[in-house]
C-alpha cells in the first residue's frame, strides 16, 4: 500500500472547502502546485515526480504566441504539421516510443493498451486510456476540462481520463476505475488520483442543464460549479481515499499558469500524459 501523500516536507497545501451549498457537504481537498519541469515536459506533480521515479507524468503548457505548444488535432487552432511536430517534441522529451490518444467526445469509452508499436496512435471516440505496459504513454488533451490521473503504485497500473461536465455526469471516472479493475485487478482503495490543471470553481459558470445532468439542485440563474470538487466527491464515493487525492492549484482561466483555456478564448489544447518508464 502506498503511504499517504500528506507528508511533512512536501509543499502541499491542505484546504478545507467551505461547506458546499451545492453538494450539501463538506470535504477535504489536498491542493498541490505542479512544478515546471521544462518547456517541453510542462508541469509535473510535485510529489509523484519525487516519489514515483518509474512514472512519467505531466501536463504541457501553452508556449508563446508565435510558437504555441498546441496538441489539438481537432480544435483547428494550429496546422496539422505544427501539431504533429509538438507531439514529436513531447515524445522526444519523455523518451516514449509510443503514445496513445483518441478523438475525445465527452463520453465514457476507455481503451486498455497492452502494447503499442512505435509512433503516435490515434483511436476513434474515447475519453480515457489505461495500461500496465512499460513505454506506452497515455494522453488526453484539455483546455478547461479536467485531466484525471490514476496510479496503482503497487501493480504499476495507470490511467488518464478526460472529464468535462458531460463526462463527469456520464461516469467517466467510474468507467476508468472499472477499466483499471479489469486490466490489473486494481481496487479504488489502491489508487492515487490527481486532478490536473482545469478551470476552477470561480470561473466555470454553467446553466441549468449542467446542474440537472450532475443531479444537483437546479438554480434559477447560471452559477459556477467546481468540477474537480464534484469529481473528488465521486472518487471518494467510489472508494478512493481522500488522503490519496490531490487537486492542481492551477486554473486554466484565472491563474498565471500559462495554459490554454477554452472559456478564455483559446482554441489550442494542452496534453496531459502518463506512462511507465522503461
Ligand atoms: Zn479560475
Amino acid at each position: 500500500m502506498f503511504p499517504s501523500l500528506v507528508l511533512v516536507g512536501y509543499a502541499l497545501v491542505t484546504n478545507v472547502c467551505a461547506p458546499n451549498a451545492i453538494l450539501g457537504c463538506e470535504h477535504w481537498m489536498i491542493s498541490v502546485k505542479e512544478v515546471l519541469v521544462s518547456p517541453s515536459l510542462g508541469l509535473a506533480h510535485p510529489v509523484w515526480i519525487e516519489r514515483l521515479p518509474w512514472l512519467c507524468q505531466g501536463c504541457t503548457i501553452r508556449g508563446v504566441d508565435a510558437d504555441l505548444y498546441d496538441f489539438g488535432f481537432f480544435s483547428g487552432r494550429s496546422s496539422l504539421e505544427s501539431v504533429q511536430d509538438n507531439w514529436s517534441t513531447l515524445m522526444g522529451a519523455t523518451g516514449a516510443t509510443s503514445v496513445v490518444h483518441g478523438r475525445q467526445v465527452h463520453g465514457t469509452v476507455i481503451r486498455a493498451h497492452e502494447t503499442a508499436s512505435a509512433g503516435l496512435h490515434m483511436f476513434p471516440d474515447c475519453d480515457g486510456h489505461v495500461t500496465a505496459s512499460v513505454g506506452v504513454l497515455l494522453a488526453v488533451t484539455t483546455a478547461d476540462c479536467v485531466p484525471i490521473f490514476l496510479v496503482d503504485a503497487d501493480r504499476r497500473a495507470i490511467a488518464v481520463l478526460h472529464a468535462g461536465w458531460r463526462g463527469a455526469a456520464a461516469g467517466i471516472l467510474e468507467h476508468g476505475l472499472l477499466a483499471l479493475r479489469e486490466q490489473s485487478g486494481s481496487f479504488p482503495a489502491d489508487l492515487l488520483m490527481h486532478l490536473g490543471p482545469a478551470i476552477c470553481g470561480d470561473c466555470y459558470e454553467v446553466g441549468a442543464e449542467v446542474f440537472k445532468a450532475l443531479a444537483l439542485p437546479i438554480p434559477l440563474r447560471p452559477r459556477p460549479i467546481n468540477l474537480r470538487e464534484i469529481l473528488t466527491e465521486q472518487a471518494a464515493k467510489a472508494g478512493i481515499s481522500l488522503a490519496n487525492i490531490t487537486v492542481s492549484e492551477h486554473c486554466t482561466r484565472c491563474t498565471e499558469s500559462d495554459l490554454f483555456s477554452h472559456r478564455g478564448g483559446d482554441r489550442g489544447r494542452q496534453v496531459s500524459y502518463i506512462g511507465l518508464r522503461p
